[in-house]
């Protein structure tokens, strides 16, 4: 049994569906303040709270736990800066909790959500796994704490762990039966696509001064469903006894701001109004990662890298999700 903490939300929810298709039986601990009930539709749901370290005990008594997949974290980086203390409650002080009762169980197989905001601003590009981590914000930070806290309990109590440092996660489930939905969506794709649809009047480019071809951002988006696969062979890995390691998820390629807003009029068919904006605080020029070693080490492979695909599939879900045809 494997346990998905925050699987009712975005990334966990395609987890759960890549693991349930490839047999295994799954429990979703969610205490659904993101999340959405019904984007668990597979395995079993248990809603708690981390910070109710009682509530996690209950979970491991009730479900065979073989192994834990930890996605529960508040992931709004503005928001960290401006309540720290949310942040370092929730993501830090609560993912202890789990690890204590995944110690106390004899759980010691963990595959944890980082980030590529544990790098800070990239002093190189590509992003390689042994980029100096300089998070600049609070969500940054905490999850740089988790991963130290990590290594520190692999070697005291051989805890092995994988940390998966994400680039941009975007796209939604090929079959479209979950998706991106988040209450308040601050996501490029997602808003590109509400604009679309009429629900916004147009998209803001959060500036076009920046030292890039075109002027607008670049980052590195890596389909969903290629973030799923990449968390089952690490549980795989896990599973073989490979030892604790982190590793970076991203295609290795970058598409600036105006680039997604250009493909996603040519995938929707929309006009999409794009308003130039300021620039806004904190967002570096260019990030894009190297996934070298994670290709090497777990065989991973994207299928999804083409932009166009990428935005495709979450453009079939926004119609579902909006109600529309
Ligand atoms: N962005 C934008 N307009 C928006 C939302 C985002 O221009 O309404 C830009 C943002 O500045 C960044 C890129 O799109 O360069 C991706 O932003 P997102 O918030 O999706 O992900 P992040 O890179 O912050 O994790």
């Amino acid at each position: 049994m494997i346990l998905i903490v925050g699987g009712a939300g975005y990334i966990g929810s395609h987890i759960n569906k890549m693991l349930s298709e490839n047999g295994y039986e799954t429990v979703v601990f969610d205490n659904l303040s993101y999340g959405h009930d019904d984007f668990v539709k597979w395995g079993s749901l248990e809603r708690g709270d981390l910070g109710d370290i009682e509530s996690i005990r209950e979970v491991f008594r009730k479900y065979q736990v073989d192994a834990v997949m930890h996605f529960a974290a508040f992931a709004y980086v503005g928001e960290s800066v401006t309540d720290p203390q949310k942040y370092y409650q929730n993501n830090v002080c609560n993912t202890l909790n789990l690890l204590q009762v995944m110690l106390e169980f004899d759980v010691k197989k963990l595959v944890f959500s980082s980030t590529c905001a544990t790098y800070g601003n990239p002093v190189e590009i590509p992003i390689t796994e042994n980029h100096p981590q300089n998070p600049i914000n609070p969500y940054g930070r905490g999850k740089l704490m988790v991963e130290t806290v990590l290594d520190d309990y692999s070697r005291a109590y051989n805890l092995n762990y994988v940390s998966l440092r994400y680039f941009n996660a975007a796209g939604a489930d090929p079959d479209a039966e979950v998706g991106e939905d988040h209450n308040p969506e601050t996501h490029l794709i997602p808003l590109i696509l509400d604009a679309a649809i009429g629900k916004r009047e147009n998209i803001k480019i959060f500036g076009t001064d920046y030292e890039t071809e075109d002027g607008t951002c670049i980052r590195d988006y890596i389909h969903v469903t290629d973030l799923a696969d990449a968390h089952l062979k690490a549980l795989k890995y896990l599973e073989k006894g490979g030892k604790s390691d982190y590793f970076n998820l991203g295609n290795g390629s970058g598409f600036s701001v105006q680039e997604v807003i250009d493909r996603a009029r040519q995938v929707t068919g929309k006009e999409i109004i794009a308003v130039e904006s300021e620039r806004r605080p904190g967002d570096p020029p260019v990030l894009v990662g190297s996934s070298d070693k994670i290709k090497s080490v777990l065989n991973w492979k994207p299928k999804y890298s083409d932009i166009s695909v990428i935005i495709e599939t979450a453009w079939n879900w926004h119609k579902k999700n909006n109600d529309l045809k």
